[in-house]
């Protein structure tokens, strides 16, 4: 997302995009995207700075580390940003911020959910699903 500074009123701007995620180069091995990331800003200016409140959505996806099964969730988040301006600065270019934004919230272990039971560790059966008979030794 750009910001031309001289089409930011003092009174501010509200604007809206959506960004391909690989844009950003925010896929890794473990985390894909199942939606854009959509974008809302507020933009305003002070004395030689702009303000920006910004709300990062999108939807994430990638495999339990437990289980191994593929899921979605939600993810959302709210970030303020300031920006010093002078007069050589046309735009401010947010991507590098909303990618580490994003970034930082990456799980180290997707969990499918809290309470995942994970594989059984003799006959791979997805726990979650059902129980098998191995027993528990
Ligand atoms: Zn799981
Ligand atoms: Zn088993």
């Amino acid at each position: 997302m750009k910001i031309f500074v001289n089409q930011v009123p003092f009174e501010g701007v509200f604007l809206e995009e959506e960004i391909d995620p690989s844009k950003l180069d925010l896929e890794t091995e473990l985390i894909k995207f199942s939606s854009p990331v959509k974008l809302k800003a507020h933009a305003w200016r002070i004395t030689n700075a702009l303000s920006v409140d910004l709300n990062i959505k999108t939807r994430l996806h990638a495999a339990c580390s437990r289980c191994l099964k593929e899921f979605d969730w939600d993810w959302d988040k709210d970030v303020q940003l300031n920006y010093p301006l002078d007069n050589s600065i046309t735009f401010i270019d947010l991507d590098p911020e909303i990618r580490e934004e994003v970034i930082l919230d990456y799980p180290i272990k997707p969990l499918c959910d809290p309470s995942c039971k994970g594989l059984c560790k003799k006959c791979g059966i997805n726990k979650n699903e059902g129980g098998c008979n191995c027993g528990s030794t």
